[in-house]
């Protein structure tokens, strides 16, 4: 297998959302230098959402007053209303990403809002993103399982990325939000969505709960994907199972990519130093397996 697979780093928001450590700005941003080093070209750099709901990311606006401006790199940040897409533009984010949850359930608990009047906001936040010039996508949460509805029903997920595809977002992100998915459900998840919304790309953001996150990017892979989340060192745990393993490590993902021939135009080595950078910035181990082996062994 050959060519060219994007990866977009989460680290700096989903990642350190669910992190108990508490870094401070100077901290992310200079987490954020370190990606660039690495190779990173598309890094979730913030979230403009309510700092009540969410006090750990409040710092959106300092982030991105502190990030190196270079062409070439995109940065996104999350916005689930207009106050926070406005605040998004304000401070000269690249990319918006919105979410809707593919459980009714989940979506009251986390968006306080039903499926359907979450796609009406994300229409709005498109449209204001691609309005002031800015690329726009949406992600839809819990698309295989959900921790109070459990097994989303496929066929929802469908309707709800045909729905999305009408609003013209630049990519649509299938999310395994609490690690559930395995890769005949991601075969078929892919394949289902894929002929729904048409050219619209797709990213996967496959959480590793139950170590399937590798296996379910090679299904993805095997069925068209080509565009996927990962966060440096597997950072950010899972919010409904707090002792477990949330986002799939950057680094596991680019050394199973090279070795299958991909390119990612990331440095694996760099990668890895990062990561060690990092457990020490959060004081804490990282779940991710290649930080702790190494590359592959050279004799
Ligand atoms: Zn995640």
């Amino acid at each position: 297998m050959v060519g060219h697979i994007q990866i977009v780093e989460v680290s700096p928001r989903d990642g350190l959302q669910a992190d108990p450590a508490d870094l401070t700005t100077d901290q992310k941003v200079a987490l954020i230098e370190r990606l660039i080093a690495g190779g990173h070209t598309r890094i979730e750099a913030a979230s403009f959402v309510s700092s009540k709901a969410v006090p750990k990311m409040a710092d959106g606006d300092a982030i991105m007053a502190g990030v190196p401006r270079i062409d070439g790199v995109s940065y996104s940040a999350l916005a689930f209303n207009r106050r926070g897409v406005e605040r998004a533009i304000a401070a000269e984010v690249d990319e918006v990403t919105g979410v809707v949850v593919a459980s009714e359930t989940f979506s009251q608990r986390n968006q306080n809002a039903s499926i359907a009047e979450s796609i009406e906001r994300w229409a709005a936040i498109g449209d204001a993103a691609r309005a002031a010039g800015k690329k726009a996508s949406v992600t839809i949460a819990a698309s295989f399982g959900c921790p109070f509805e459990g097994r989303v029903d496929p066929a929802l997920v469908v309707d709800i990325a045909r729905q999305l595809a009408a609003t013209g977002p630049d990519e649509i992100v299938l999310a395994d939000t609490i690690g559930v998915a395995v890769p005949s459900r991601v075969a078929s998840l892919v394949e289902g969505v894929s002929q729904a919304v048409d050219v619209i790309p797709l990213r996967g953001h496959f959480h590793n709960t139950r170590n399937t996150a590798l296996a379910n990017i090679v299904a993805a892979i095997d069925a068209g994907v080509r565009i996927f989340d990962s966060s440096l060192g597997g950072v950010g745990g899972c919010p409904f199972a707090p002792r477990a393993t949330g986002n799939v490590a950057t680094e596991d993902v680019v050394y199973l990519l090279h070795e299958m021939g991909f390119d990612t135009g990331l440095d694996l080595d760099l990668l890895i130093q990062s990561t060690a950078w990092l457990e020490y910035e959060l004081q804490h181990p990282t779940p991710g397996l290649v930080a702790k082996a190494g590359g592959f062994p050279t004799p």
